[in-house]
């Protein structure tokens, strides 16, 4: 008998195409390297869903849970949690769910906590859960007491931003209705985020409860233009094309879909194969930045839009596109305005240009006796561990000078190093204007003052704030960007070129770490002047940015 089609719980969230990869038996299933800095923010879920395990398991009483994340095996954790909802336990850590066949679902839900009523799911993630909406109100439990609901006004959990969520818990829903074991009353479950609010719970930890029928999501409907639609609408929908994917699939049928570029496609296995089958000039793969939607592109194929050629060379004007187009994008607000970025951005592939001016006539950039480039980088638990500047005195060469740590640091220690820069930076403020000279601080986005005033409160570097100089702003009112305005994309058009050949703050993460897990003192030397070049380079194009813009 042939393997039965089972779908994950991440499946209805994944790229469709996907699926029919990892379905159909005639692609070569190759063994996929994670890049390291894929592998580093897996790690760091693992990391957070393994401390969350622990604060709930501390916040009850031992008989109210039973941890299976240590269980070997698929039947055996299968049996496991069975056992455990026969026996009633309040919160089941790490559990398997039995697969559904007839609903092609296999799931291991993070969390099943009982409930009156049966049980819900509920998913460990290291994102915020809600947000300040002065006319929400957040239901939520706390870690000691999770299933009885509190609610507080002021905050409303997110929706759209994590659409995602709402897909993987209904997943799990509906295996536990297929298992009969479901909360009675309407579809519900839980997400425990990096929320923290100390407010609301001890801990500062909360469970986010999330409605699955609720109709939170706008989505196309062939009938009404725009129709708003229930997580479990959404997901039934997604899960059951996703079956008819992965059956034509296996059945050596043609692909029901083709593949289209999206972000996903970043941190895909099949990223070598999908760019092998559709071709290196396909629009969606080339065009990266303002990307259009899947059900976009999709439209736009239908009408005969493939590569970024044809995308440049469109009407959108032309009534027998848009009468062919329109009727397929209704659920978005501007649909033409934004392919018309897209067409304009595959002209300016086309053509080979990467940023176009907006505007004419001098930019006005703010100029001092002497100017400071500055650019800090952070360590993946969010500590800024460098502080690099680059000081231009009239008449002499600039002068990099950093402030970095190379020990890991707590959040006391990358206090004291943040002081120690202020305390640099505003000697060079208060000698040069000592002397009569004026001072300005250049920078590119808001990291630099937002770790600052963050670090070290807003009132205490307002001196040093009043001298700063965002130069993302001036460039986002004078430029366009085919890859968008980041200073990576921007400073080569400026004439500037990083040393090294992959240059990104990621990287720099991961150098960091290298550096630090170094056992001989040349390889650590090596790291940590790799990242003080990267970083000098990055001041050094902030300051090709502004002096381009003269
Ligand atoms: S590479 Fe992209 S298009 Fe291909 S399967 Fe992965 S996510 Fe889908």
């Amino acid at each position: 008998m042939s393997e039965p089609i089972l779908l994950s719980g991440y499946d209805a969230k994944r790229c469709a195409r996907r699926i029919h990869n990892e379905w159909d038996p005639t692609i070569d299933k190759t063994e996929w390297v994670i890049p390291a800095g894929l592998q580093m923010r897996f790690d760091a879920g693992i990391a957070f869903e393994t401390a969350v395990f622990t604060e709930l398991k501390a916040a009850l009483t031992e008989h109210r849970y039973v941890d299976l994340a240590g269980v070997r095996g698929k039947a055996n954790a299968i049996a496991a949690t069975v056992d455990a909802i026969e026996r009633q336990v309040d919160v089941i850590i790490g559990g398997w769910l039995p697969d559904d066949p007839d609903g092609g679902r296999t799931g291991r839900p993070d969390l099943l906590l009982r409930t009156a009523s049966g049980y819900v799911p509920g998913d460990v993630k290291g994102h915020k859960t809600f947000a300040r909406r002065a006319k929400g109100t957040l239901t939520y439990s706390v870690l000691e007491d999770p299933a009885s609901v509190l609610a507080v006004d002021g905050l409303g959990a997110e929706t759209t931003a994590r659409f995602d969520d709402y897909l993987q818990l209904a997943h799990y829903w509906r295996m536990l209705e297929a298992l009969g074991s479901s909360a009675t009353g309407s579809a519900r479950g839980f997400i425990i985020g990096t929320d923290n609010v100390a407010d609301l719970a001890s801990s500062g930890r909360v469970l986010t409860w999330i409605d699955l029928a609720a109709p939170f999501f706008e989505t196309y409907s062939r009938s009404r233009g725009a129709a708003k639609r229930s997580a479990l609408e959404r997901y039934d929908h997604e899960q059951g094309f996703r079956l008819k994917v992965a059956r034509a699939a296996a059945t050596e049928q043609p692909a029901l879909v083709e593949p289209i570029f999206t972000d996903e496609c970043e941190s895909c296995p099949w990223l070598d194969h999908c760019r092998k089958i559709a071709g290196h000039d396909t629009a969606s793969a080339q065009i990266t930045s303002g990307r259009l939607s899947v059900r976009e592109w999709a439209a736009l194929g239908d009408a005969g839009i493939a590569t970024v050629d044809d995308l440049a060379d469109l009407d959108i004007g032309a009534g027998s596109f848009q009468a062919a187009y329109l009727p397929e994008v209704t659920h978005l607000k501007d649909p033409i305005g934004r392919l018309a970025v897209a067409v304009r951005r595959a002209r300016m592939l086309r053509d080979g240009v990467a940023i176009e001016r907006e505007t004419t006539g001098p930019i006005g950039v703010p100029r001092a006796d002497i100017e400071i480039d500055f650019d800090i980088e952070w360590d993946p638990d969010d500590h800024v561990y460098l502080w690099g500047a680059l000081v231009h005195s009239k008449g002499a060469a600039p002068i990099y000078h950093s402030v970095v740590s190379w020990d890991p640091l707590d959040d006391a220690g990358a206090v004291a190093l943040a002081e120690e820069f202020a305390r640099w930076l505003r000697d060079q403020i208060t000698t040069a204007e000592a002397d009569g000279h004026s001072v300005l601080v250049y920078h590119y986005a808001h990291p630099e003052p937002s770790y600052l005033k963050r670090l070290l409160g807003e009132d205490e570097v307002a001196d040093l704030l009043a001298r700063f100089v965002d130069l993302l702003p001036i460039i986002r009112q004078h430029y366009f960007g085919l890859n968008g305005l980041g200073i990576k994309k921007v400073a080569p058009a400026f004439g500037f070129h990083w040393r090294d050949e992959d240059p990104g703050g990621l990287q720099s993460q991961l150098w960091l770490l290298e550096a630090r897990a170094a056992v001989d003192e040349l390889s650590r030397t090596v790291g940590q002047q790799r990242i003080l070049a990267y970083n000098e380079d990055d001041v050094r194009a902030t300051d090709a940015i502004r002096n381009g813009l003269e």
